[in-house]
């Protein structure tokens, strides 16, 4: 009985030299740099300390993992993917560093499934090399999680394709060598079979960045996620990407591996604060004893243990699904991660903010920053509704509509049969008394 949830030990201990690599050589990277320069390859640490420390991981046979071994990696599958994520999950400048950061990570898988020989060397090798990075470009200032609301468009002119219209949060475009751009190809089909992807270099002329959108919090100049306007954008036609009308199959293999990184960072992020909690507990005394023996600090403590305990078994068990070629099972299981996500980096953050008092709610602590990322969390790859929407639709396959006017778990007519089953035994015990 195959139903093990212990950790291979030569598996354990990549975990642990992660683990102690993070600490040591990435995280003083998030506390010395502004994560905006995660991304950003005209700063001196992508030329002096960044290319060090992703020869280190190369030399432990852990660069860009989630891909396969004839693209370089190791082909672990989601689960292991997802352990080490937990630990990415620490430091903004981890994955850049482990050769697995959104969205080149994604855009890597779908050049390495759809690309063509000519693609993949021009666009995948230098990603997987982390010799550039890149960015997908979808959403429109119009409509996000309404695809059949998008309006940019791509029409065939001869030998090129001409792309027309505007994109709203492409992230790291301004550091972007190329984007993979979705567009509308054949307007008379529904969306889902009228759209195509097109790798466009990001220095291709009639491309216009409006302005670059910064999240809260960002200082001017910062922000990274751009607001572009694809003005007769034209690129030879061999930059499709798969087939027209293929942009929403091929976006389904992006996304799956993605979000479960996504959830397993998120742990990661709880366990960093949830740790804060208990040790801020442990410390702090008021009215004569540690927080710690308050009833409802160890409530809180309680609980927060249990939701991440809960959440990290159904990530995990999201992956699992996913390794197993349960490609239906492991659809439901992301979006319900999806839902999930925000909600533990609510609820757990802010109780570690909580029991900080006004210390967690400075900048001297890094709860308050922690626990405005779950609004992002709600929203990017789609928002929670959305992903709630699937839940239930793809639950809803599994069941049928009951054949007359009751319930089929109706008692009445339940009681009658299971009477009829056990008469001779009813009839005894009536006997009886
Ligand atoms: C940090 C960040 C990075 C991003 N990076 C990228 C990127 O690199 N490339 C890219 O293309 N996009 C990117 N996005 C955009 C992201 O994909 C969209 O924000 C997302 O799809 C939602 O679209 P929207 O913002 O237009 O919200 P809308 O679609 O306008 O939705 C707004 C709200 O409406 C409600 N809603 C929507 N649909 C439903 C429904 N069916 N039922 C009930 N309620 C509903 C929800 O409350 C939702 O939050 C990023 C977003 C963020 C926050």
């Amino acid at each position: 009985m195959a139903w093990d949830f212990s950790t291979d030990p030569e598996f354990q201990e990549k975990l642990d030299w992660i683990d102690e690599f993070v600490r040591e050589e990435v995280e003083p990277l998030d506390l010395a740099f502004s994560s905006h320069l995660v991304y950003d390859r005209t700063h001196p640490i992508h030329q002096e300390v960044i290319p060090k420390l992703q020869q280190e991981v190369k030399n432990r046979d852990l660069w860009a993992c989630h891909l396969g071994p004839d693209l370089g990696g190791k082909g672990y599958g989601q689960l292991k993917l997802a352990l080490m994520n937990e630990i990415l999950g620490r430091s903004q400048f981890a994955p850049m560093v482990f050769g697995c950061q959104a969205p080149d990570s994604g855009n890597a898988e779908i050049l390495a499934h759809y690309g063509t020989e000519e693609q993949k060397a021009k666009y995948l090798q230098p990603l997987l090399d982390g010799k550039i990075v890149s960015c997908y470009s979808m959403t429109e200032p119009q409509a996000g999680s309404d695809p059949q609301q998008f309006e940019c468009r791509v029409r065939r002119d001869g030998d090129d394709y001409v792309i027309d219209g505007y994109k709203w949060f492409s992230s790291n475009f301004r550091y972007a060598a190329f984007a993979i751009v979705m567009a509308v190809s054949d307007p008379d089909v529904p969306v889902y079979q009228g759209t195509s992807m097109m790798l466009v270099p990001t220095d291709t002329p009639g491309i216009e960045i409006i302005r670059n959108v910064g999240l809260a919090g960002e200082r001017p100049g910062e922000g990274s996620h751009a607001y572009v306007h694809y003005n007769g954008v034209r690129v030879p036609a061999e930059n499709l990407l798969g087939g027209e009308g293929q942009a929403f199959a091929i976006a389904q293999t992006r996304l799956g591996g993605g979000r479960i990184h996504h959830a397993m960072r998120t742990v990661g992020v709880c366990q960093r604060a949830f740790d804060m909690m208990c040790e801020r507990a442990l410390s702090r005394v008021t009215q004569g004893e540690v927080l710690a023996k308050k009833q409802m600090v160890q409530e809180k403590i309680a609980d927060a243990y249990i939701q991440l305990q809960q959440f990290r078994l159904m990530v995990l068990h999201a992956a699992w699904t996913l390794d197993q070629g349960d490609k239906k099972r492991g659809r439901t299981e992301i979006a319900m991660v999806k839902v999930l996500t925000p909600q533990v980096l609510i609820d757990i953050g802010y109780k570690a903010l909580h029991i900080h008092g006004s210390l967690g709610t400075s900048n001297e602590m890094p709860l308050m920053g922690l626990w405005t990322m779950a609004p992002v969390m709600g929203i990017a790859d789609g928002p929670t509704e959305v992903h709630k929407v699937t839940v239930a639709r793809q639950v809803l396959k599994d069941y049928k509509p009951s054949e007359g006017l009751f319930p089929s778990m109706h008692l009445p007519p339940r009681q009658e049969a299971a009477r009829k089953k056990f008469a001779d035994l009813i009839e005894h015990e009536v006997a009886q008394h």
